[in-house]
């Protein structure tokens, strides 16, 4: 028995550390909790044998290198948790024998990183992450780059308090789909994503990232007499509180609650893990205190994994636009997290060598954030099929000789010619977020592609009505449309232009903070490093990305070309002028629109000078609801802000 209790001891160790220090774990968190769970029984059955360091003993999690240590004046703590309905009632009957008239608040468990935020005088002092629940990290420079961290409180107080400080999931799909163009590991989950992200040292690199946060707890003393006012005490100081939960003293009603969250995850905009339920007076709390890692009066339940086994079939290999050579897995179809899923991302060529991950295999499949689902590792393999994954020499697409450069974990295709790479810089540029030009998706570029009209950016500019009348499938009306929209997109503001020329670490966001300070593209290939790199929240890797792409010839010509063509240089975006007439004021879009899509309504509303945010503060001036809003709506009608509606929005 000590055999396997030390056995598991340093097991759990091990995936501890690459979870928590190195953001990088290799086993999924139900895995884990499995093995946790089974060292728990027999440390209860061999209380003699329990390992001085036994992961039941300690709050995971190391001080990284680089950092300054924070020594944190109340401790931080992990929870108990829980799987099943019968481990609710079990931890409802300790409490009320206790307690007979406790009652619970119940909070969505969100899947980010421990934060906790120290103010003096209302202004944040210093921010640091859980560590070992003593000694943390000092990330106070990061997080002040977290936009929903206030800087400043609305009340001049002295005061700790924690949260949790998550990635988006719209963020984390764009990160991995940036690292995966760039050669880069992807992150493994948004969690993993934040924490990576906060534990680096580059602040700029924070900046860009969108990281937002939810505080649910106040660490130093407090008069408020429970959980439920405590949190509203938190949001009228300005920080970011959830505003899902449920207070109630019944476990069933809390249960119901449980199942609806389950329903609701999904859609949720960010990834939750499960629902903390606490007791909801402080008083009680006080008297329940905590055991060596975890609060009594608190319990997590988690969700069961959004993992499946399924049979690896087979590989496709795909070159994307900066010839990063991807693999996907084609799998008996698994119904993952609502969906069915029958192809999964396998990351990169390093990761199926460090899995050893074969055809034929038994792999475990899970879904994280809403992005394409990724095989995590393989379950299972059978003695007699032990088939080897074959891994391309070649580019699938043109055929000449792949790379695997030393600093990169994919194959790159370097042939400047591969016609993959030419299409998906063709489907980049018109692309949504880019010049906008509806109709020319993935379908017409190969179309255009094969007839020879096209091969590259410029060539868009040179195509004439008739021509699309050539093509299948093409009559007056739809070649006159297309044509149309190519037109339209001339005029453009510049940051389109800017992104959809795929420039490496230039995504939408720093296009438009580029053009915004020097107004026009032109300037902007003229300016020199230094210049790019001082900018607020972009620096030394942005800029020297820059410098080498407009030092190109073959740019300067297509530039040239551009211009020729007629295409717009000039930032045309939100003048951030006084009378602009939504100008300093921030408005969050709620619910579905019928005539805008969302990125219209915020273009739009940029350019009315609002600032556009996610998620209903004090803060916010305007909520713009269309229908099916939700609890933004709610929330914002509780804190009386402005409702308008999307006729209000177009009549601007
Ligand atoms: P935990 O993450 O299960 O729960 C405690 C944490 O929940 C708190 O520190 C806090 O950050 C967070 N939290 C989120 N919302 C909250 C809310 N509303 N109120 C209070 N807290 C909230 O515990 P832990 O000790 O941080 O980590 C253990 C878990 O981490 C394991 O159960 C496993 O799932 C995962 N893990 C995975 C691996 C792996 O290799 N995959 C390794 C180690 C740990």
């Amino acid at each position: 028995m000590k055999n396997r209790m030390k056995k598991l001891v340093g097991q759990l160790n091990q995936y501890a550390e690459e979870y928590y220090t190195k953001d990088s774990p290799s086993v999924s968190d139900s895995d884990y909790d499995k093995l946790y769970h089974e060292l728990l029984d027999l440390e209860k059955q061999y209380p003699e044998l329990i390992q001085p360091d036994s992961p039941t003993h300690r709050v995971g999690g190391l001080v990284l290198d680089g950092f300054e240590k924070y020594e944190h004046e109340y401790p931080l703590f992990s929870l108990q948790d829980a799987f099943s309905r019968a481990e609710l009632l079990e931890f409802d009957r300790r409490i009320k024998s206790e307690f007979p008239a406790a009652s619970y608040f119940a909070e969505l468990k969100i899947d980010g990183l421990s934060i906790s935020l120290t103010y003096s005088d209302g202004r944040l002092q210093a921010g640091a992450t859980r560590g070992d629940g003593r000694i943390g990290e000092n990330i106070t420079e990061n997080l002040k780059r977290v936009k929903d961290i206030p800087l400043n409180l609305k009340k001049d107080v002295d005061i700790t308090v924690r949260g949790e400080c998550y990635l988006p999931r719209s963020s984390f799909a764009k990160i991995n789909k940036e690292r995966q163009e760039n050669g880069e590991t992807e992150f493994a989950n948004p969690r993993n994503a934040a924490a990576g992200t906060l534990r680096q040292l580059d602040t700029a690199v924070v900046a860009k990232r969108r990281l937002a946060t939810f505080l649910y707890q106040q660490a130093s003393p407090t008069d408020e007499p429970s959980q439920a006012a405590v949190l509203k005490g938190l949001a009228e100081l300005g920080f970011s509180v959830n505003s899902r939960y449920l207070l109630s003293a019944s476990m069933d009603e809390i249960w119901d609650f449980i199942q609806d969250i389950a329903k609701e995850r999904d859609s949720l905009p960010y990834d939750i893990d499960g629902v903390v339920i606490k007791v909801n007076s402080l008083a009680m709390q006080e008297e329940l205190g905590f055991t060596v890692k975890a609060p009594r009066w608190a319990i997590a339940y988690k969700f069961p994994a959004e993992e499946k086994p399924a049979e690896l079939l087979s590989v496709d290999w795909t070159v994307g636009r900066t010839g990063v050579v991807t693999p996907t897995a084609n799998l008996t179809p698994v119904q993952l997290a609502g969906t069915r899923v029958s192809r999964a991302t396998l990351h990169n060529v390093d990761y199926i060598a460090e899995k050893d991950i074969r055809i034929g295999d038994t792999v475990i499949v899970y879904k994280a954030g809403d992005i394409i689902p990724a095989v995590l590792r393989v379950a299972d393999r059978q003695a007699d099929r032990q088939d080897s994954l074959p891994i391309p020499t070649n580019c699938p697409s043109c055929g000449s000789e792949l790379l695997h450069f030393e600093d990169e974990v994919a194959l790159r295709c370097i042939n400047p010619l591969c016609p993959s790479q030419i299409k998906e810089k063709l489907v980049h540029f018109a692309s949504r977020d880019a010049m906008n030009i509806n109709g020319l998706g993935p379908a017409l570029v190969e179309k255009l592609f094969q007839a020879e009209l096209v091969n590259d950016v410029a060539d868009i500019y040179r195509l004439k009505r008739e021509q699309f009348l050539t093509l299948d499938g093409f009559k007056e009306k739809s070649a006159a449309k297309i044509f149309k929209a190519i037109q339209a997109s001339k005029e453009n503001s510049a940051e389109r232009l800017l992104f959809g020329l795929g420039i490496r670490h230039v995504g939408s966001k720093v296009s438009r903070q580029l053009l915004e300070h020097f107004g026009d593209i032109e300037t902007l290939a003229e300016a020199d490093f230094a210049a790019v790199a001082a900018i607020e929240g972009l620096g030394e890797v942005i800029a020297a990305s820059l410098s080498s792409y407009f030092a190109k010839d073959e740019v300067k010509k297509l530039l040239a070309e551009l211009k020729e063509r007629g295409l717009n240089f000039t930032y045309l975006g939100p003048q951030r002028v006084q009378d602009a007439p939504l100008s300093g004021m921030t408005v969050v879009l709620t619910g579905k629109l019928a005539e805008l899509t969302r990125s219209q309504a915020t273009e739009k509303l940029q350019r009315l000078g609002a600032q556009v945010t996610g998620s209903v503060s004090k803060k916010t001036g305007i909520v713009v609801a269309g229908s099916d809003a939700g609890s933004k709506l709610t929330k914002a009608q509780n804190l009386g802000i402005a409702i308008k509606d999307e006729k209000w929005l177009l009549s601007l």
